[in-house]
C-alpha cells in the first residue's frame, strides 16, 4: 500500500452496489475486491445485519478478509478485522424515561386512530429503530394491501407523524414512512453517515462511499452528500467494478 492510500478507505453500500439486490455477490466481484484490498482499505455499511451480509459476501471468514471494517445496522453493530469495536442501540441513546413517554403517547395515538381493522403488534422496538404500526405488524397480506390502499386516501401515517413531530421535537427524532404499513422512528444522524464518526476516530482521512440510493430520500443519500466523503453514485455491481478500476488502476 502505498503512503496516500494508507489513510484511505473505500466504503460501499452492500445492495445493488457490491451485490445485486438481496442476492450474493459475483466471483468476479469477490476477485476483484481480493486485488483491490491489496491497494486500498475496503468497508461496508448496510441497514442489515452481518449474519445477512455474510451471507451475501462469500461467508462470515471471507467477508472479514476482504473488508477491514463491517458496518452492519449502519453501523451501530461495528466490527474491525472481525472484532466487534463498538455497539450502539435506541433504548441506550434515548433513555428509558424517553423511550416510555414516546411508547405511551403511540399507544394512546394508535387506539385512537380510526381504521378499518386492527391486529396486533403496533410498536416494535427494534436495535436501531423504533417500528410504529397503526394496522398491527401480525397482519396478513391481505390486510397489509387494504391499509396500505387506506393510508393513501386518508393519510394516516402522514397526520401520525405531523403529530410525532410536533411532540417529540425536543427529542431529535427522525420519521420516516416506509413499506405499506410503518413508520420507523429513529435518532437523527442513525442513517449511513452514523459509520462516519467511527472512521473518523480510527483516523481514516480519505473515504470514498459508493452506493446506488444516492438521491433524496434514497438511504445512501446522506452518506453520498456528507462533508467527509467522496461520494460516488452507482447504478448496479458493474458500475461499481468500472468505477474502481478507474479510482485505484
Ligand atoms: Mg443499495
Amino acid at each position: 500500500m502505498t503512503d496516500s492510500l494508507e489513510s484511505t478507505i473505500c466504503l460501499f453500500d452492500v445492495d445493488g452496489t457490491l451485490t445485486p439486490s438481496r442476492n450474493p455477490a459475483t466471483q468476479e466481484m469477490l476477485q476483484y475486491l481480493n486485488e483491490l484490498k491489496g491497494k486500498v482499505a475496503l468497508a461496508w455499511v448496510s441497514g442489515s445485519d452481518l449474519v445477512k451480509i455474510s451471507d451475501q459476501l462469500d461467508g462470515r471468514e471471507n467477508t472479514i478478509s476482504l473488508f477491514k471494517y463491517c458496518f452492519a445496522e449502519n453501523g451501530l453493530v461495528a466490527f474491525k478485522e472481525g472484532n466487534l469495536i463498538s455497539k450502539q442501540d435506541i433504548v441506550k441513546h434515548m433513555g428509558d424515561k424517553n423511550v416510555k413517554e414516546f411508547v405511551n403517547f403511540c399507544l394512546k395515538y394508535i387506539a385512537d386512530i380510526d381504521i378499518p381493522k386492527k391486529r396486533g403488534t403496533f410498536i416494535e422496538l427494534r436495535t436501531g429503530l423504533i417500528n410504529l404500526c397503526p394496522v398491527g405488524r401480525n397482519c396478513s397480506q391481505e390486510e397489509r394491501e387494504e391499509f396500505s390502499d387506506f393510508d393513501m386516501e386518508h393519510k394516516v401515517r402522514e397526520k401520525f407523524v405531523e403529530v410525532l413531530k410536533k411532540e417529540f421535537a425536543h427529542m431529535k427524532l427522525r420519521f420516516v414512512i416506509g413499506g405499506q404499513i410503518s413508520i420507523d422512528v429513529f435518532p437523527e444522524g442513525w442513517d449511513k453517515t452514523f459509520c462516519l464518526n467511527i472512521l473518523e476516530k480510527e483516523g481514516v482521512k480519505t473515504i470514498h462511499f459508493f452506493g446506488d440510493r444516492a438521491y433524496p430520500g434514497g438511504n445512501d443519500y446522506e452518506a453520498y452528500m456528507d462533508d467527509r466523503t467522496i461520494g460516488h453514485k452507482v447504478k448496479n455491481p458493474d458500475e461499481t467494478i468500472q468505477l474502481l478500476k478507474q479510482l485505484f488502476p
